[in-house]
């Protein structure tokens, strides 16, 4: 018997746009007769931070499946589209009239994924004096119980040892009590650049052919936030469960066995080398992490990956993932106005356009506009490590990152700014700052090769900004920094610089700061 809509529902399930996962906590015990899903397309979700045009087709787009998919399998969806009559501008205020026109008895979810909507879908069900259960999301290895028990026992938390606990509890990559290999991490092995070559032929990760729902939303989004950054002209990304698995396989087979040696490499105009591109899919739930790291860990066992490559992608999923979304639920909501460095200074223009002459930034921040998508060293070393350099405001560095990516979710994009790569949280997330000269970002990649800039200067015309700030970043916080026993060889360099010298770094990094201000 399917669901009569004039009929007030028993249980009105609410499914968020990061949320489209049909196996989701909030449907047990679904009763196509009795309960209905609610979605809405929320205009405030995509002018909050000032979204890129990607991210928000990417988001409409799968939203948009994902309730044809649930409507086939005759579940009753009601869905708000950007562009329909009933259309509301806040969660609270969609959710409210929602309220008032299904009367359900029940609104149950899963955790939402970030603070700010689990506050307001609370309050709007108080207000309304409904019921709203939250459900654990069962889609991570994790709990935020699991991990606060984690950092219950310790005084420091570190990743490494919270990416053991998770290898032992899922059994990956393990041989009995100990790792695969007798190593945890191959993280040595994960740090090579290509040489003056370059990467040579990469397989090209598989394209999604936007269909007509994309098709649909592009329009949509081209005439409603004309305004906003970034482009539509390359959009292909999975907006289904199924494309999401085939760009799985297709990585598996092409990318992965390389994935290891050269995850930190970088490489003018090839954006995505031999990374996976999962992160959107992964957190949009069009994927399962079980079946993406159990891809992984077969392909190692059949001699088609090496262990280098299938655990340094573990790594990230079992390991990082999890690990900074513990960091959130556990800090929030304190953790987003943290700035122990008291980092003051705006934003550069230039990370809205990619106009610089620094061709690191403009390589990275330009294929950022183009396809909402740089890999973590480029979003760590180049675009992060100039912010921290220059002393933005960790939260308007925090803004950008939120806006630009088309994976951007707050749960993992927060901890991953303002923690890992702006250290404004003191040492939380990382053990020390991510700091470097540009001399990194030359062995790395090829950007410097045909840049203005010389990394290896410090003071003079053609000094790289990246050193120049480097040695300014050290002296400018030294009394705080120099008490960390990871910082000591910087240290001791710094020192090893004369008076004069520090003085020039000093005026010349000050003349930077002033024309980015
Ligand atoms: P791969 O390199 O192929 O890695 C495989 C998977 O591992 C990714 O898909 C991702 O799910 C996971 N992963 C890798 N590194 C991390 C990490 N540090 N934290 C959490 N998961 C990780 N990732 C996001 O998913 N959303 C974000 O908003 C986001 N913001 C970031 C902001 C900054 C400042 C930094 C330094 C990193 C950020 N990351 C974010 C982490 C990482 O950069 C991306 O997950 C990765 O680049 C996505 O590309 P990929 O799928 O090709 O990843
Ligand atoms: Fe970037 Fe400096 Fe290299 Fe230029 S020289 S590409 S600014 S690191």
């Amino acid at each position: 018997m399917s669901y009569d809509p004039r009929k007030k529902p028993r249980h009105l399930i609410l499914v968020l746009g990061d949320q489209l996962n049909s196996d989701s906590s909030a449907f047990d015990g679904f009763n196509a007769a009795d309960d209905a899903v609610w979605m809405a397309e929320i205009p405030e979700e995509s002018i909050y931070v000032w979204s890129h045009k990607a991210r928000i087709t990417l988001f409409l787009s799968a939203m948009r499946h994902f309730r044809d998919a649930l409507r086939r399998k005759g579940m009753t969806v009601h869905y708000s589209q950007l562009d329909g009559p009933e259309n509301r501008e806040t969660f609270s205020l969609a959710l409210k009239a929602a309220i008032a026109s299904l009367n359900p008895q029940r609104l149950i979810l899963a955790e939402p994924g970030e603070w700010r909507v689990k506050q307001a879908l609370v309050e709007a069900a108080k207000t309304k004096g409904l019921p709203i259960e939250m459900r654990s999301d069962r889609h991570f290895f994790s709990t935020g119980q699991t991990f606060s028990e984690y950092a219950g026992e310790r005084k420091q938390l570190r990743m490494e040892f919270f990416y053991r606990k998770m290898r032992r509890k899922t059994g990956i990559l393990m041989d009995g009590d100990g790792p695969l290999g007798g190593k945890w991490n191959y993280d040595a092995e994960n740090r090579q650049p290509f040489g003056k070559e370059g990467p040579g032929r990469v397989s090209p990760p598989r394209s999604f052919r936007p269909d007509k729902t994309t098709r649909e939303v592009k329009k949509l989004v081209e005439k409603r936030f004309s305004g906003h950054p970034g482009s539509l002209a390359h959009f292909d990304w999975p907006v289904t469960p199924r494309q999401a698995s085939q760009a799985l396989s297709d990585f598996v087979e092409n990318r992965l066995p390389a994935f290891g040696l050269y995850q930190d490499a970088m490489w003018a105009g090839s954006p995505y080398l031999f990374h996976s591109r999962l992160s959107s899919s992964l957190n949009l739930k069009l994927i399962d992490p079980r079946k993406v790291l159990a891809a992984a860990e077969r392909a190692h066992e059949e001699g088609r990956a090496p262990l280098n490559a299938a655990e340094g992608f573990v790594r990230q999923i079992l390991g990082w993932r999890e690990y900074v979304r513990g960091i959130y639920w556990h800090f929030m909501p304190e953790y987003g106005d943290l700035n122990r460095l008291d980092a003051q200074a705006p934003l550069p223009r230039f990370y809205w356009t990619g106009e610089t002459d620094m061709l690191c930034l403009r390589e990275t921040i330009g294929q950022t506009l183009s396809y909402g998508y740089a890999h973590h060293i480029q979003r760590l070393m180049v675009t992060g490590l100039f912010a921290l350099l220059l002393g933005v405001k960790p939260q308007e560095v925090h803004k950008w990152y939120l806006a630009v990516y088309v994976d951007a979710v707050e749960w993992v994009e927060l901890p991953n700014t303002l923690g890992m790569s702006q250290f404004a949280d003191g040492g939380i997330m990382a053990s020390k700052p991510y700091v470097a000269t540009g001399k990194y970002i030359q062995r790395m990649s090829n950007y410097c090769t045909a840049c203005p800039y010389d990394p290896s200067q410090a003071v003079s015309k053609a000094a790289c900004p990246f050193t120049t700030l480097y040695w300014d970043f050290l002296m400018r916080h030294q009394t705080f920094l120099r008490k960390n026993p990871r910082m000591g060889l910087q240290f001791r360099n710094l020192d090893r610089l004369s008076r004069e010298r520090q003085q020039a770094i000093r005026a010349q990094a000050k003349g930077l700061q002033e024309k980015m201000s």
